[in-house]
């Protein structure tokens, strides 16, 4: 079953016009929001990147927080998996023109579940591969846009040379990852790249900051070169479906002799943690 305009229905029956502005602009936000032991993990902070991202592009959000919360509640009794990802769309809604300004319409809203299919520690263990790739990505990267082709041209990528995910650079300065946020480890401080237009503010991104601040270690939210990724003692990506990854290998070279670190043990098992509360 999957949530569509108010309507709880089979998947194969849900359709939407060919004049949705999602559809023809990509004109539309989405959410990404895990489920552990049956229970919606994070919603309020999910909730409200999808204000920031609604107002950024001024869609009025069809919603209270209240009913996001009944809605994607009553949607997932439809499944019995106690670990599922929701994916949550709003597009701007149907014009009776195709026209790139807009006026006031009424938003598409569709959401469906999937199975989640997390990584055990010891699958992580082994570490995973990148490659850096320039980003070619737009300036507001911190609306959670359904315009991603930037991010399926580097997912293809991705799937194509065999490696985890494409670590991006703007002026060799490293943003995030196409579909995570990137941290490096070096001399006991962490560093990710600050929250602004460059990177999507991650809510995973915001979980590993809070284990490491109750680790004590040292947080700098500042950007880091390629140069340096080079040199990690650790890297890591992290996102709502993949949790944190340490990533071992980039362009071929090993990070820190292809070692997985202590600290990403740590701040993975604090996150686990986090789930049970
Ligand atoms: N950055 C980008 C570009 C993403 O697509 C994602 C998630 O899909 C993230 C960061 C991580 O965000 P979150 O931790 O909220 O899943």
């Amino acid at each position: 079953m999957v949530f569509l305009n108010g309507e709880f229905i089979k998947k194969n029956q849900a359709h939407i016009s060919v004049m949705d502005r999602g559809f023809l602009f990509g004109d539309g936000v989405y959410e990404v929001i895990p489920i552990y032991n049956g229970k919606i993990f994070r919603l309020d902070e999910h909730l409200l990147r999808l204000q920031t991202s609604l107002d950024s592009i001024k869609i009025k959000n069809p919603y209270s927080p209240k009913k996001w919360d009944s809605i994607l509640n009553k949607l997932l009794k439809f499944y019995n998996n106690q670990e599922q990802s929701i994916y949550l769309q709003i597009s701007r809604g149907i014009s009776n023109k195709r026209q790139h300004s807009f006026s006031n319409l009424t938003p598409t809203v569709y959401i469906e579940s999937n199975i989640l299919l997390t990584k055990t520690k010891e699958t992580l263990r082994t570490g995973f591969s990148a490659i850096t790739q320039p980003d070619i990505r737009w300036s507001r990267c911190d609306i959670k846009s359904t315009s991603l082709l930037a991010n399926v041209m580097y997912s293809q990528q991705a799937k194509e040379k065999n490696v985890e995910e494409i670590i991006l650079y703007q002026n060799t300065q490293v943003t995030e990852g196409a579909t995570s946020n990137v941290f490096m480890i070096k001399n006991n401080t962490l560093y990710t790249h600050p929250t602004n237009v460059h990177i999507l503010s991650g809510i995973t991104r915001d979980l590993v900051l809070e284990s490491a601040k109750a680790y004590h270690i040292s947080i700098q939210e500042t950007s880091f070169s390629i140069d340096e990724l080079n040199t990690a003692d650790e890297l890591w990506i992290s996102s709502s479906t993949r949790e944190i990854m340490p990533i071992t290998k980039v362009d071929n070279k090993l990070i820190n002799n292809g070692h997985i670190g202590n600290v990403w043990s740590r701040v993975y098992d604090y996150y686990q943690s986090l789930k049970n509360v």
